[in-house]
Parts: structure tokens; sequence; C-alpha cells
């Protein structure tokens, strides 16, 4: 019942736009227009406004022939990653590639392309389904930022799907971490590092001491812990006075995240204490967790969408954060489904057709009982 040539069409379309994190007024616009033209409500916030960027929020309303019937959201994001600019789509045995030289930003014109198929195919042939809310975000690969300044009550949805995973189409995260952003600077004393060492504070010193007691990388089966970057020192002669580092905690329990970003903390403090250096510790949570059961009507409605399709759901845990914590986080149930994109972020970025085409029918199937 798809038009797949449309959806091809859409898709390369806007692959070909550029549209960078705060830059996505040309995709914004592209989006409106066809959304305008399938004779939805739509609006744009001030999420622009608010984060520096050309574009805001696009959000979008179709109702349904049930009045009573709950409002499905529909979600991905219209900013993409570097090297993103002049992308050149190639499809080829199938699958969807750059030309080599940029990303493909399947990431996430695969979640935007099969929605507006999808919503073609229910006007031309005149389908019943449910209402139906549309949330393009900006600015998600810069944290999230489109989604966080979301105004509160903006939206009808009584639950929703991102489209913003990785993985063959079938694959549902129904778990995401919670994330806090870690900024730690220490600040030592400088000093002649020949000729008066002893009136120095060794930065760095402090640094690895704290380093070396700091557990890293997966520290149980809910929680990993990074320091990601370390900077300090000024140069060979001089005792350093300042190392600044940078890293993450993620858990899927909210406790244990505390738990360990105090600990982390706490050990810092303890280096500092020991060599008379100063500790200036910062952590910002940046999104919270989520975690659906199988029994939740988002779960239960996408599985048997995916069923209609022969297709057999795949639930999973995600260690990554997208814009569905923040929905979860505003009250909105949002499930995060894969696209079929593989890749993302990288020149190796690619799509097969027939994940657009599967996910375009599973958005129809979602819709309709
Ligand atoms: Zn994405």
């Amino acid at each position: 019942m798809i038009d797949e040539k449309r959806l091809e069409r859409f898709f390369v379309e806007m692959v070909k736009i550029d549209s960078p994190s705060g830059q996505e007024r040309e995709l914004a616009d592209y989006v409106i227009k066809h959304l305008k033209d399938l004779g939805l409500e739509v609006s744009e916030d001030k999420a622009g406004e608010k984060t520096g960027g050309n574009a805001g929020n696009i959000i979008a309303y179709l109702p349904g022939k049930n009045k009573e019937a709950p409002t499905i959201m529909f979600t991905a994001h219209l900013d993409r990653v570097e090297p993103g600019k002049n992308i050149e789509p190639v499809l080829e045995d199938g699958v969807f590639r750059s030309k080599g030289e940029t990303i493909l930003a399947a990431d996430d014109i695969s979640g935007i392309a099969p929605i507006f198929e999808a919503l073609y195919t229910i006007k031309e042939n005149g389908l019943d389904h449910y209402p139906v809310e549309l949330v393009f975000t900006v600015s998600e690969e810069v944290g999230l930022l489109g989604a966080k300044n979301l105004e509160d009550g903006s939206l009808k949805a009584d639950f929703g799907f991102a489209f913003d995973s990785n993985g063959p189409v079938g694959t549902i995260i129904i778990k995401g971490p919670t994330h806090n952003g870690i900024k730690v600077k220490v600040k030592g004393k400088a000093s002649h590092a020949g000729v008066s060492p002893e009136e120095g504070i060794n930065a760095i010193k402090v640094a690895s001491l704290a380093l070396g007691k700091i557990e890293q990388g997966r520290i149980d089966s809910e929680t990993t812990s990074n320091i990601g970057t370390i900077k300090g020192g000024k140069a060979r002669n001089v005792v350093p006075d300042e190392v600044s580092m940078e890293g993450e905690i993620r858990s899927h329990n909210p406790e244990k995240l505390e738990k360990e970003t105090r600990k982390m903390e706490e050990i810092f403090q303890k280096a500092a204490d020991e060599l008379g250096a100063k500790l200036e510790f910062e952590a910002e949570n940046l999104y919270p967790a989520f975690e659906f059961s199988p029994e939740d009507e988002a779960v239960i409605r996408c599985k048997k969408a995916l069923e209609k399709l022969g297709k057999e759901p795949k639930l999973l845990a995600s260690g990554g954060g997208s814009d569905a914590n923040i929905f979860n986080g505003k009250g909105i149930p949002t499930l995060n489904l894969a696209t079929g994109m593989e890749k993302a972020h990288s020149t190796d970025e690619y799509v097969p057709f027939s994940d657009l085409a599967d996910l375009t029918r599973l958005i129809v199937n979602i819709l309709q009982d």
C-alpha cells in the first residue's frame, strides 16, 4: 500500500538538505511544508530562540476519527552530526550509504521519511487512524536541547515512539540509563620545578592519585563510569597548578548514579586534601532514566504492529540517551524504536531501504487497531 518510490524520494531529498545542530531552518521549512500539505495543524515553538538556533521544534497534530482514543506521538530529530554537509546518498544493492566523505544522516532522516510516507499512505487510502501528534526536535545531537526546551503542557500525546535507535526494525528500547556529566578541576600552585619545587602543589599528581583509585568502565550490570578528557600543566619546568577533567557516570538505577558520583567526588576530594590542593567538582544530570514493562500500552501496541508485519519484537536496554529519555521525564511514555540505521555518527553509516519501508508499514500499523 505504501509508495516506495515516494519514500525513497523523501529520504534522498531530506538527506541532501544541510541541517547541522542549531541550523535546521531549511529542513524545518521542508517538514512544515509537507505537514501542511497533509492537512495537519502545524506550529513551531521557541526552542530555537532559547538555544541560539535558527529553528524551533516542529509540532503537528492530526485528529483521529475517534475523539476518545489516545493520541500517539511520533518523534525524530531534525539535526545531524558532522561531517554532515553536502551529503550525497547512494542506493546500492538495496542499501543507502553516503559517498564516503560524510555521514549519511540516516540518523535521523530514517525516522522522518517513514513518518511522512506513513501519513501520506493513510491520507490517500482514507484509512481510519488514532489521533497523531508529531514532534520534530532541534539540536538533539548537542545535548537533547530541543526536547529539553519543549514547553511543559504543549503536547497532547498519551504515549509515543521515538525513531532514533540503530538496529533492524523490530528492535524496541524499553530501558535507558540516567546520566551525569562531570567536570573536575584540581587547583594546585605553580612554582619553578628546579628552583623551588617545594613551594608548588602539583595538580597532576593530585589528579593521578585520584584517578588511580577511581573505578572506571563497567561498574555493574546497570552502571558505567568514565573520565574521558584530561588537560593540565603549562610547561616542562613549572609545577602544574591546574588540571581539568571531564567524565560521566550512567546508570539505569538513579540511586546508584548518585552513589557513584559521590564516591568519585570523595576520592578526588581526599587526594586534593592530602596534597593541599583545591577541588571543584560539578555533576550535572543530563537526562532521567526510563523503563517500560512488557504490559505497558506502548509496548503492547508496538508488538502487535510488528506481529502484523511478521516481525519478531526484540526488547532491549540501551546504554545511550536520546530524546526518548526527555519525553519520558516529561511524563509521556516514549519508546525508542530502531529504524534500520547502522554505524551512525561515522562515514560508514548506512540503512537498508527495506528497513525504511518496514518502518513505514509499522507506523501505519501502530496507528490502526
Ligand atoms: Zn539520532
